[in-house]
């Protein structure tokens, strides 16, 4: 066993590189892990993109906190690998690298219209609520019929989130221009549109059943929507959170909708694929065709169009990711392909060093939990390369002289801190428990405020 540590770059300070870094140290040899992350600050989806309601998945940061906070695995943070240091250099002086950048992207809708102002990705909207530092910093809220495309839980998220009242919003961590954006929303009706039956929907059950418990917020549902077949029961037979997401719609769509009350509503519509957004220099209506289902629990068009007057459209339909300039990427997938983690080139050839993690790896799907077995996958890979090559390990420290060499400075560890007690006060000051800093500049002025990472 060699006496010196492995050196191990991990790109992408999110769920899946945290968990991959951390893994890495915890084994049965000395491994030191340097953490590459291109914001100023790291947590990834888990900071920008968990909305800011959900307060419960954010506890997800204390235990990524622990890990990156355990003086095992350093951060180099506001350093993008690929634009601002090449990802060869890395490779050159690491004797492994692992990317683990996650998905930052919308997966295309090719329908008519798509490009026509008022159409969002939801991520776009998603970095705006959540105050990512790329993010613009107003939202034009400035239609009463909203549409929502999908039935996973980014629709749910954005659905609530447009829905939501910005007073309830207010003991979040939402900066003043999230929620000065929202209370000017003349939002009233917000329409989610599933494609196949309540049976299929992606939803997971609490955060549907969260949708019903949203103040002065109604959930439609039209009975004639609950369209079940014998796939979908197969379905249903084999999944109770599938029956608990089944039983909660079929609940809503039982309440008369002439005693609802609230100021404004959620409807939940099912069986309808979208065709074609329609308007001149923005979107006015979104027209859908209603589906049938097929043996096979896909469905088909059944010709028949029905079209609602909105104002905006927000495609919700799954994350891409994005390739990193300098390692393999499958265009079509929108991952890097890989063999159980190990990144292979265009002729499907395991690419010497080179690992990849997460949802750049496996695509945007899963729970967080789910990242920590993918992340497991690719460092047990990762390590039995190493103990093939007798030559890994051993090399000098090479983080000095890399960033030195591309005139770059680091955020460690302790300017995350700093970000955070200062994210804290701010909220401290008006009752709430953080205000995120929104600005790039500002995080990183005050992340750098004192010592910097020159390991
Ligand atoms: P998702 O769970 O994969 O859902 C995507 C939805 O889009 C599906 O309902 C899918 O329908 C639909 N869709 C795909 N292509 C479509 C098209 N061309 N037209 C109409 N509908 C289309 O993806 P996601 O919602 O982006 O979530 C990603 C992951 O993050 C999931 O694992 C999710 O659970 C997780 N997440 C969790 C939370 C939480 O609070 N726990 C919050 C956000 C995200 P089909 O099924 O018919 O393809």
């Amino acid at each position: 066993m060699t006496s010196s540590p492995l050196r191990v770059a991990v790109v992408g300070a999110g769920p899946a590189g945290i968990f991959t870094a951390d893994i890495l140290t915890r084994q049965n040899r000395d491994v030191q892990v340097d953490l590459f992350e291109r914001l100023p600050v790291p947590y990834g989806l888990v900071r920008y993109g968990v909305a800011p309601d959900h307060p419960r998945i954010k506890a997800i940061i204390d235990a990524l906190q622990e890990a990156l906070g355990s003086g095992t695995i350093r951060l180099i943070a506001g350093v993008d690998v690929g634009v601002d240091l090449p990802l060869d250099a890395l490779r050159t002086v690491y004797d492994a690298v692992v990317i683990s950048t996650g998905a930052d992207d919308d997966a295309p809708l090719s329908v008519p219209g798509v490009d026509l102002p008022g159409s969002f990705g939801a991520s776009a909207f998603v970095s705006w609520y959540d105050a990512h530092p790329d993010a613009p910093q107003d939202w034009p809220l400035d239609a009463e019929q909203v549409a929502v495309i999908g039935a996973g839980n980014v629709a749910l998220d954005v659905a609530r989130m447009l829905a939501k009242h910005a007073t309830d919003l207010l003991p979040t961590e939402i900066p003043d221009h999230v929620h000065a954006g929202l209370a000017a929303s003349r939002v009233t009706d917000v329409h989610l549109f599933a494609r196949r039956g309540p049976a299929e929907a992606a939803f997971s059950p609490l955060e549907l059943r969260e949708l019903g418990e949203v103040p002065d917020v109604d959930v439609v549902v039209d009975p004639a929507d609950m369209v079940f077949d014998r796939s979908s029961d197969a379905l249903l037979a084999a999944s109770r959170q599938r029956r608990i997401v089944a039983k909660t719609v079929v609940a809503w769509s039982e309440r008369d909708p002439a005693t609802m009350r609230a100021s404004r509503r959620i409807h939940l519509h099912f069986m309808q694929a979208p065709v074609r957004i329609d308007g001149d220099a923005h979107v006015a209506s979104l027209t859908l065709e209603r589906t049938r289902h097929r043996a096979n629990g896909t469905v088909e068009g059944t010709g028949e169009l029905v079209s609602y007057p909105v104002g905006q459209v927000y495609r919700a339909i799954g994350y891409a990711s994005s390739a990193v300039p300098g390692a393999p990427f499958d265009a079509l997938r929108r991952r890097i392909p890989h063999e159980k983690g190990r990144v292979l080139d265009a002729d499907g050839s395991v690419v010497s060093g080179l690992y990849v993690s997460g949802w750049i790896k496996r695509g945007p799907v899963g729970l967080i939990g789910s990242t920590k077995s993918d992340s497991l996958e690719t460092v047990t890979r990762l390590m039995e390369d190493a103990e093939a090559h007798a030559d890994a390990g051993g090399r000098p420290d090479p983080l000095p002289g890399l960033l030195d060499r591309h005139g770059l400075t680091g955020i460690g560890w302790d300017g995350w801190l700093r970000v955070d007690r200062r994210e804290r006060e701010l909220g401290d000051e008006r009752g709430r428990e953080r205000i995120k800093i929104f600005s790039r500049e500002e995080m990183s002025a005050v992340a750098r405020a004192e010592s910097t990472v020159r390991a």
